[in-house]
């Protein structure tokens, strides 16, 4: 597995921005050129073949990767256009070789009337204390970039992480939804539940209502900015709720063994929203997908598997007889002739586990 550490510089001294805006600005015509060589069939390439941009060479023969990545897929993709084309914003890009992380300095090749090393401090966030770790237990490092945004450079570094097989093999089936957000059921190889966690939905309505009608008062009062920052801390809210609930989801699965985590891919969640308006459904989509997304990077980190189910009667079905009938779920309850009344989406996380036991 692939992880990528974004890390923030101190700001640069302006002459140093100018180095790397110049260089950028050498990465676009570079880009540019080498996608007008694979048009033109010219496969073997070189930074040799490069002297007009002032680049590194390092720099050159990583474009000319990139580029013929891009290359390929645009070539698949059947586009209208005739050549790919690039951005003014491009990274700059280097493989493993020729960046060095030491401690909070982060060194690359830069040209300037020649190529030079440079060398930048970065901020000590807990993102880079994360790299730190990683870096301290040997693991390999892949390609990294440098880039613009917002006014600020970053560097962003790759981390190749092995898959670490695992032979455990309880399994926690996690449903996901509106006034539960998370409920995991696991379940032993014999498929007997041997724990549960629930992850109630009702702090995050009442903070979606609160934002709602604030939004609606700036609205009306035409405060556009202030309809932005609300957004964007309503956003931060959640995020920050999907990583505590994420952490508690894996916590519990690494102490109860679990090998695999599965869960619903995403087009059930659309379904399930289907009842709100359209901006509160985006919203959903978002911070579901997200919160899919924390639990699997979370899993992963901690050498879990992730599979995901087609969701399928996962809520109609009984999860102890078999039965698939949609009236047996009446709002949070379901309940079965065979006798099983249970809270509706334990009943599903039970399914998705079960779904999987079935696969294996
Ligand atoms: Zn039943």
């Amino acid at each position: 597995m692939q992880i990528t550490f974004v890390l923030e510089l101190l700001e640069p001294t302006n002459r140093k921005q100018n180095v790397f805006h110049e260089n950028i600005r050498e990465v676009v015509k570079n880009r540019q050129v080498i996608a007008e060589k694979l048009k033109a069939g010219d496969n073997k390439l070189s930074s040799a073949d490069f002297k007009e941009h002032n680049l590194p060479s390092a720099v050159k023969n990583q474009n000319i990767r990139e580029v013929k990545a891009l290359y390929k897929e645009f070539k698949k993709s059947d586009s209208d256009k005739e050549n790919i084309t690039f951005k003014m914003n491009q990274p700059i890009c280097y493989n493993n070789q020729n960046y060095e992380v030491d401690g909070h300095i982060i060194s690359i090749p830069l040209y300037t009337n020649r190529c030079e090393r440079f060398a930048f401090p970065v901020k000590q966030t807990e993102r880079w204390e994360k790299l730190q770790k990683h870096i301290a237990n040997d693991c390999k490092l892949g390609k990294a970039s440098l880039f613009y945004k917002n006014g600020n450079w970053f560097f962003a570094v790759t981390v190749n992480l092995e898959n670490k097989e695992n032979n455990k093999s309880n399994i926690m089936g996690i449903d996901i939804g509106l006034k539960q957000l998370a409920v995991a059921s696991i379940q032993n190889p014999d498929g007997k539940e041997i724990n549960r966690q629930f992850h109630n939905g009702s702090q995050a309505g009442f903070m979606r209502k609160k934002y709602r009608s604030l939004r609606r008062k700036l609205g009306q009062a035409k405060k556009v900015n202030a309809v932005e920052k609300i957004n964007d801390k309503e956003q931060r809210w959640m995020t920050d709720l999907n990583h505590k609930i994420s952490r508690q989801l894996i916590n519990l699965a690494v102490q109860e063994q679990v090998g695999t985590i599965v869960m619903e891919n995403l087009e059930n969640i659309r379904q399930t929203a289907q009842s709100l308006n359209r901006a509160d459904r985006d919203l959903h989509s978002w911070t579901f997908y997200q919160l899919q997304n924390f639990i699997e990077y979370k899993a992963k980190l901690a050498g879990i598997k992730v599979e995901y189910v087609d969701p399928k009667h996962t809520s109609q079905c009984c999860s102890k007889c078999g039965q698939i009938k949609k009236s047996n779920r009446e709002g949070n309850l379901y309940s079965c002739d065979c006798g099983n009344h249970i809270q509706a989406d334990l009943n599903a996380s039970r399914n998705i586990a079960y779904l999987e036991q079935q696969s294996a």
